[in-house]
């Protein structure tokens, strides 16, 4: 690894900060979606995808991936300032997230060479969005147990059988899919293989999905048939589980390369105390409320404490004791934290947090009703709370698997 020239590294923060307080497009004049799962329009789409695409063109996404294939080359504290950057500038969110996330990590880690070639500056572009092909309607925490059939006819794989809740299903031009290609294998895992699939094939469509917010965002989709090349295939027959574990641990950030930038609107604790000057209890401000005072203050120690966690799990020195612990609850502590404090927030307004976006009435636009019902979606996707319990007590406290 090469030492980062700390003059080159102020100087591209800063020319991140210009471009980005210069850039950050004003407001459309439509609902963007508070986190990628809630894409649900063309509108919102096309806007979200034009605006990443500008990211990637000006050197601020995938600043830290290889050049040879659309990234910028430089160390990941390139990256990191960047992202900063499109926090301190409140930029609306990236599009591709999959793509960014972790088909994109995944690709660099464990693709062939023409699958990188193919697939990499693509997703940076937006050009290409991927979607994830994994729940099924009757498997969801137990995605070992994946149903639909994958069956090598010629040159061709036959899909039959349905995937649910597939973010960007509607616009996906890819599908990372976990399908099953041999079901006579000793074990359930083993009867599972891994697929970059195309989402034009005739035969796989897609119906949307209306969620609790009343937006769209996900679907369930239909395999009737559906011819892919053989080609399609990643790694092996019956290397499925191992690679879609590995997906998973860049979905779940426990692990690094992800492209950069946010797909969650970025939480604002402090706004909470805003909102706690302008409501009311009792005839007087929320605010003014000594238990309230301690609530809110529970809440910023809080997120202070989780963001602190975040920064010393990027230090290795520091993450000795249990080297897993604070990647493997991240995504189990900041998803909770939002819930809950969305939840606090739908308190203080009493009545007034009935009022939802559109309300004449609604207080902030509505906002943290909109908040506190979308903040279910990510302690969900991606694995829900109780499975990530599972995952910590038994990889960092090494209790038995029941
Ligand atoms: C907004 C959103 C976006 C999503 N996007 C995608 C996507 O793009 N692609 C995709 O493939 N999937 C996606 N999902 C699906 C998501 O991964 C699943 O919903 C999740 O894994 C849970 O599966 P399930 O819905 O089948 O619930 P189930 O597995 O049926 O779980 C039901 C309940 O039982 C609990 N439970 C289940 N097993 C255990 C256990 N062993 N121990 C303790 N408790 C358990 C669960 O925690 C949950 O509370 C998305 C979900 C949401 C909400």
């Amino acid at each position: 690894m090469t030492a980062v020239d700390p003059k080159e590294l102020r100087e591209f923060s800063q020319g991140a900060d210009a471009w980005f307080r210069d850039n950050v497009p004003a407001d459309p004049g439509f609902m963007l979606p508070l986190t990628f799962m809630e894409v649900g329009t063309d509108q919102q789409f096309n806007f979200l995808r034009d605006w990443q695409c500008k990211v990637w063109e000006a050197g601020y996404l995938g600043a830290a991936w290889p050049k040879d294939y659309g990234g910028g080359g430089l160390d990941q504290s390139f990256q990191k300032a960047a992202t900063e950057a499109m926090r301190r500038h409140n930029a609306p969110i990236m599009l591709n997230a999959i793509g960014l996330n972790w088909t994109g990590p995944l690709l660099l880690d464990m693709g062939s060479e023409e699958q990188k070639q193919n697939y990499i500056k693509r997703i940076l572009s937006a050009e290409d969005v991927w979607c994830q092909g994994f729940s099924e309607p009757e498997n969801g925490s137990d995605l070992g147990n994946a149903q639909l059939r994958a069956v090598r006819d010629g040159d061709d794989y036959v899909l039959n059988g349905s995937k649910i809740w597939t973010t960007h299903g509607s616009y996906a031009k890819h599908m990372i899919l976990l399908a099953r290609t041999n079901f006579d294998a000793p074990n359930k895992y083993a009867g599972l293989s891994f697929f970059l699939a195309p989402m034009d094939a005739a035969g796989i469509e897609t119906t949307p999905i209306r969620k609790l917010t009343g937006e769209f965002g996900f679907t369930q989709t239909f395999f009737t048939d559906a011819r892919i090349p053989a080609d399609c295939l990643m790694g092996e027959e019956g290397q499925g589980w191992l690679i879609a574990m590995r997906t998973l641990e860049y979905e779940r950030g426990a692990r690094g390369g992800q492209a950069g930038g946010y797909v969650i609107t970025p939480l604002d604790a402090f706004s909470i105390l805003e909102l706690a000057k302008k409501a009311q209890r009792d005839g007087a401000p929320v605010m003014d409320d000594p238990v309230m005072r301690d609530r809110l203050v529970e809440f910023l120690i809080e997120a202070q404490g989780l963001k602190l966690c975040q920064e010393r799990g990027r230090i290795a020195p520091l993450n000795t004791d249990r080297p897993m612990a604070l990647s493997l609850t991240g995504k189990l502590m900041w998803t909770e934290f939002a819930r809950r404090l969305n939840e606090f927030a739908i308190t203080l307004l009493g009545a007034k947090g009935g009022y939802y976006v559109g309300d004449e009435s609604a207080v902030d636009d509505g906002l943290w009703t909109r908040g506190y019902l979308n903040a279910f979606s990510a302690t969900i996707g991606g694995g829900t709370s109780e499975i990530q319990r599972n995952i910590i007590g038994q990889h960092v406290l090494g209790l038995p698997k029941k």
